[in-house]
């Protein structure tokens, strides 16, 4: 393939600049064409794709966000809408498409794929982790240290004051972010949807802690493991201890990408380069990721067939250090 469209579509993560960057100038090397769609697939549809060179992707790479801009769009869930998309790959000359983004993102890419035969290939940009084929996506280290660095300023206020503190964090149904940052952070209570804990125990928990003179706790709520307020109103309720809850929201989403997510920014976008590169039947229909530490591709069917990643052992060792 000697041409290609690069888009970041659904929740923007840090890390998706780095990727663009990495994909942009490795393709140029390889002597291919690169046109940046923005907008994701809303951009597709309404043919915003412009050739990139080297220097439009100059001093990106420390950037949160994505240059490219990023939407949700409806329209390209219709068979039309995806006519539409295929259409203008065709006007502009563009054979293949590299898409970070996430779990939806690449339920599009492959639907795109299925009905007209546009290839791609997905890079995980999500700052949930909630893709379970590969252990991390971009964005997802940056978001763990943002919210290691809030916890660790709720701890010296809360300290200070003998104060408990519910921290709620983003993940949507994966509790990746509330496991790690919890466990990182030395959260007393990890709250995440994939180990439900009844409230009675979380009450049990706080109590010990009263009894052992601990009375400034951390819980970290996964979103998608309870409401916090409702355990907020419980916890008073059932120990009268004097809890808050802190909800980090959308800071969780932005800043400037670690390390680690600008160099599996790189990694990644090396493999989905030379896989688009090499396919010359126009057939590739792949997410590519990390599992060990190396970088590995497969199809999106069997990428979607994957479920949870476990991390069972980090959740034991937290257990343990965290009582
Ligand atoms: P993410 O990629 O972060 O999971 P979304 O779930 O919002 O974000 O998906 C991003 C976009 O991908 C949607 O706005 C839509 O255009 C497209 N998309 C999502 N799910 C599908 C699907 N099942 N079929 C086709 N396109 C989809």
């Amino acid at each position: 393939m000697r041409s290609i469209g690069i888009l970041t579509s659904g929740g923007d993560a840090p890390g998706m600049n780095a990727c663009i960057r990495a994909v942009v100038r490795y393709a140029l090397q390889k002597d291919m064409r690169v046109y940046g769609i923005e907008k994701g697939y809303e951009g597709l549809i309404n043919g915003n794709i412009k050739e990139m060179d080297r220097r439009s992707v100059s001093d990106i790479i420390q950037r949160g966000g994505t240059v490219l801009k990023t939407a949700r769009c409806k329209e390209f869930t219709t068979v039309e809408g995806m006519k539409k998309a295929a259409y203008n790959m065709k006007v502009f000359g563009v054979d293949g498409l590299v898409v970070i983004g996430g779990d939806g993102s690449f339920r599009g890419a492959k639907d795109l794929f299925d009905n007209f035969k546009v290839p791609s290939v997905g890079i995980p940009g999500t700052i949930d982790n909630d893709l379970a084929y590969t252990d991390y996506t971009l964005g997802f280290d940056t978001a763990v240290n943002t919210v290691l660095s809030a916890i660790n300023n709720l701890r010296d206020t809360m300290t200070s004051h003998d104060l408990a503190n519910i921290v709620e964090v983003m993940g949507r149904h994966c509790g990746d972010i509330a496991l790690f940052a919890g466990l990182a952070g030395g959260a007393e209570i990890i709250l995440i949807p994939e180990k439900k804990i009844p409230i009675d125990e979380i009450c049990e928990n706080l109590r010990v802690n009263q009894a052992k003179g601990k009375l400034s706790n951390i819980i970290i709520l996964a979103e998608g493991a309870g409401n916090a307020e409702e355990i907020q109103e419980t916890i008073i309720k059932e120990t009268g201890i004097q809890i808050r809850t802190t909800r980090l929201g959308h800071i969780q989403r932005g800043g400037t990408p670690s390390m680690a997510d600008r160099i599996l920014a790189a990694r990644l976008a090396v493999r989905a380069v030379d896989l688009l590169h090499a396919d010359k039947e126009k057939t590739v229909n792949k997410v590519v990721g990390i599992k060990n530490n190396k970088i590995i591709d497969e199809d999106y069917a069997d990428a979607f067939a994957k479920t949870n990643k476990g991390h069972e052992d980090l959740y034991n060792i937290a257990k343990i250090l965290c009582s």
